[in-house]
Parts: structure tokens; sequence; C-alpha cells
């Protein structure tokens, strides 16, 4: 009888050697050691035996089904192991990929490289110069010498007493016309700097500076020239005027305003009750421009203008606080 239990553990650890997972070890622990298993069943039948087998026969089979009892637990745990290993290693090929958040060209960019698009399909090149200038440049050739009053307009960040940052890209025209003879078609866009902030003003911000230097150029190219600008990044049929303005470096000098764009003419907060916005400022180059620069006055003429790219922007897409451009808030940004 003891070789009939033996057996029993015998065949028991042989099918337990072959299962390959726990359903097969828990079938194989009931048919061995469960309630009718073989080992219990052999334990149920030792009052069968001779008296003197009796005690010796069911120690062994209570040794027999404990040695079970731990070999089929130890055999579940193992492929309880198995298995987490292997969930955490598997890679279902046929997931859909986790879509990286695309990003997009902030506003001002976006503004930025349409103006410049404009210019250059009228033939304009785009060029680029310092945003940390001289006094010279910032200043003095574009005919706003030291003391001139119109330095007062214009809020500087003085690095030294003879450097600042740019307070417009008008320095451009300058470092242009030293470089090259005319004709000359540049815009040059870049950041320009003043000590000014409220609702529509920050320290820094971007300007788009345009010069046009050629013999028989005339106020009347200008007009033309802008009124196709306002055309293409407003809307074709949008209306504009000219408004006689004042600037050192130009003479005669224009401020260009567009019908409102909120109220279309009828007056309200944005356009102060004008029913006019205010869009860029333009003008002949003043000739005293043109002598620093060595150019011919009797021979040249040109005009320039300047644009806040930040304010045409405004205007376009209807922003009411500047400084959202520069809060890096997705839920604004996600908007263009
Ligand atoms: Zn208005």
């Amino acid at each position: 009888m003891e070789n009939r239990v033996k057996q029993i553990e015998k065949q028991a650890l042989a099918a337990l050697g072959n299962a390959e997972n726990s359903e097969q070890v828990k079938a194989l622990s009931v048919k061995y050691i469960g309630r009718k298993g073989l080992v219990t069943l052999f334990l149920r039948n030792i009052s069968k035996l001779p008296a003197e087998q009796r005690p010796e026969a069911g120690k062994q089979a209570n040794i027999i089904k404990k040695r079970l009892e731990t070999a089929f637990q130890k055999a579940i745990d193992q492929f309880a192991l198995n298995q987490q290993d292997n969930a955490d290693d598997f890679i279902d090929v046929s997931l859909p990929g986790r879509p990286a958040p695309m990003g997009s060209l902030h506003p001002i960019t976006k503004i930025n490289r349409r103006i410049c698009d404009i210019f250059s399909r009228m033939g304009f090149d785009i060029v680029e110069g310092p945003e940390v200038e001289t006094d010279y440049y910032n200043f003095e050739a574009l005919n706003i010498p030291k003391n001139h009053p119109a330095r007062d307009m214009q809020d500087t960040f003085y690095v030294s007493d003879n450097i600042v940052l740019r307070t417009h890209t008008s320095p451009m025209q300058v470092r242009i016309m030293e470089q090259y003879q005319p004709p000359i078609r540049i815009v040059a866009p870049g950041k320009v700097y003043r000590c000014d902030s409220d609702l529509t003003h920050t320290p820094m911000f971007n300007q788009v500076e345009g010069l046009l230097v050629d013999e028989h150029i005339s106020f009347g190219d200008l007009k033309g020239i802008l009124e196709v600008f306002v055309h293409q990044i407003f809307d074709e049929h949008i209306s504009l005027r000219f408004r006689p303005s004042f600037f050192p470096f130009t003479e005669p000098s224009a401020e260009v305003d567009i019908l409102c764009v909120m109220c279309r003419g009828k007056g309200c907060k944005v356009c102060s009750q004008t029913g006019w916005l205010e869009v860029l400022g333009c003008g002949m180059v003043h000739p005293a421009v043109f002598e620093n620069a060595g150019y011919d006055t009797s021979k040249y003429s040109g005009f320039a203008f300047g644009m806040g790219v930040e304010r045409i922007a405004m205007l376009k897409y209807g922003i009411n606080d500047i400084r959202l451009y520069f809060e890096s808030d997705l839920r604004f940004l996600r908007q263009f």
C-alpha cells in the first residue's frame, strides 16, 4: 500500500512537470489532493488496511499530501509571476499610436511672415539688422539729432551714452543705403524696444520697416504700394485713408488708417469713437536722410514706412490685450 501512494505521488509530479499554466496545475491539484482526489481517497481507505499497517500508511500518505500541496502551490505562484513579467514586456503592435500634440506658429510669427510675403511678391527684399544699435543709426542718421524734441517721443533703453536698444527698425534704412546704390526695395522685420507697458504697449515688440528708393518715385507710388498691402493683409474691400503726420525722417509724412474693423466706421471703444484705426506710418524719405547716406537728392527719391506687427495682428484677429501674445497660454495660442 505504501508503494501505491508513492506511485500516485510520482504520477502527480510527472503531470505537474508537463503543466503549461496555472489552470492545469489547479486541475491536477483537484485530481490528486482535492476532496475526491486520489491521495484523499487513499487516506479514506486506510481503515480497510490491516490494523498494523494503518499508522505507517497514514503517516506516509499525509506527508505526500503535504508535499504535493506545496509543489502545486509553488507551481501556481511561478505561473502567476511569469504572467506578470510577460504583461510588462508585452507590446501590442495593433494598438493605435499616442499622437504627439501639434504645435502651431505664434500669431506674431504668422503675421510677420504674411507681411514679408506680401512685400516680397512686390519685389522687396527681406533684410535684418542688429537690435543693439548705435545712437547714430537709431537717431542721428535719421534726422533726429541730439536734443531734437523727437527723442522725447520715444522712451529709449540706453545701453551706454552712445548705444541703445533700437527703438524702431528704421536704422536699417540707413544701413542698407550705406551699402547699396538705388534702386532699393527692402522690408526689415525685427524686434524693437521702448520703455512702455500697458494694454497696447510692451517693452519689446515687432516692427516691419520698408524702404523704396529709385528715380521718379512719388507719393503716388507710396499710396499705391501701401493700398495693395493693406487690402491684402486685411481684406480687399476695406476703406483706408492717408492722414498727414510728422516723422523726422520723412517729409511729407502720413499715417494710414483703416475703417474700424469692429464698428465699420460707426464709432466704438476700440477706435475711440473715430471710426478709424491707425495701422502704419509712412512718408517720402527726408532729403537729410539721403544726404547722410550719400545719395544724390536731385536724382533719387523714395518712400519709407513702418508698422507694428502686434498691432496689425490685434486688428486682424480682434485681440484687445497685447500681453496675451507673451503669456504662452495654450488656450489662446491654439486659436491660430
Ligand atoms: Zn470702431
